[in-house]
């Protein structure tokens, strides 16, 4: 295989990421039209869904934000060269479809120009032997990244005090992020690890539950919870503030209890692709 091929696919998953939104995030937002009440909400969803026909219809992003080029990657073999090859395709896709330029360095605010740069694009490694590569790119817009936040709870705050964290981050973003929003909450592990699982928790299909009973309860509660704070499609008020809750846990430290919570707007985009050891390439939306 050929460092060619994996530039081939980024760039195509990029071009299929940012203008045509999953079907399962679009399903859903279809369904939330048909159960919202509040005629001001109602119509901002009607324009959400009419500007993501219209993106797919041309093929153009359906934002202008374009995001940062976030990517998960599941290696079922060694790649050399991997990684800069996706910079390359992160490159050149910047210039083909045309991709805002996003990245800047943290202090000078210099624009990198090519939307790559230190630790960008940023890769999520995970190993597992087979005959593929899969990669996912999520390009995370800076509205919805920018309400991220982690708590290093008590443990005797229990699960009231993860709800509370939760909510109370949900109506401190209110409009920002773009409603209607996906959640995705880590619970467990150490700092670094909660806030991993929190974005990985965005790639699970739209309202699907965790195997977790206990977990896929909270999961409906906080939806719930979040949908009566009454914040709305893009923060005017309504039913629909949330598509979705997801959260993925892990174990941690019997002295702690970390909360993260990372926030997906409406223009929820993500790609897969899977490249095989024999060159050829599927390429889906789920
Ligand atoms: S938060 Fe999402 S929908 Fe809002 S401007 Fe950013 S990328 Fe676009």
């Amino acid at each position: 295989m050929e460092d060619k091929l994996i530039e081939e696919t980024v760039i195509a998953l990029l071009r299929r990421a940012v203008a045509t939104l999953p079907g399962d995030v679009l399903a859903a937002l279809e369904a939330s039209l048909l159960i919202e009440r509040n005629p001001t909400a109602k119509r901002e969803l009607s324009r959400i869904l009419e500007n993501v026909r219209e993106a797919r219809a041309c093929m153009l992003p359906m934002c202008q934000d374009t995001g940062l080029p976030v990517f998960f990657a599941r290696m079922g073999f060694t790649f050399p060269g991997f990684e800069e090859a996706v910079a390359r395709g992160v490159r050149r896709a910047t210039e083909d479809i045309p991709l805002r330029k996003n990245v800047v360095h943290p202090l000078t605010r210099e624009n990198t120009g090519d939307n790559t740069g230190k630790g960008m694009p940023y890769i999520c490694y995970s190993y597992e032997p087979s005959d593929y590569i899969e990669l996912i790119v999520m390009p995370k817009g800076g509205g919805s990244e920018n309400m991220s936040a982690l708590a290093m709870l008590n443990p005797s705050s229990g699960i009231g005090g993860i709800k509370r964290f939760v909510l109370d981050t949900v109506v401190n973003a209110g409009g920002r992020p773009c409603p209607p929003i996906i959640l995705g909450v880590g619970i467990g592990g150490t700092a670094d690890e909660c806030m991993a699982l929190a974005k990985k928790a965005l790639l699970r299909p739209v309202g699907s539950h965790s195997p977790d009973s206990s977990i896929a309860r909270l999961e409906m509660e906080m939806l719930h919870a979040i949908n009566a704070t009454g914040i709305g499609p893009m923060g005017l008020g309504g039913d629909t503030t949330a598509l979705a809750v997801h959260v993925e846990y892990a174990c941690c430290h019997t002295a702690s209890l970390p909360v993260a919570v990372n926030f997906q707007c409406y223009a929820a985009r993500r790609a897969r692709a899977r490249i095989y050891r024999d060159g050829s390439v599927e390429i889906g939306g789920e």
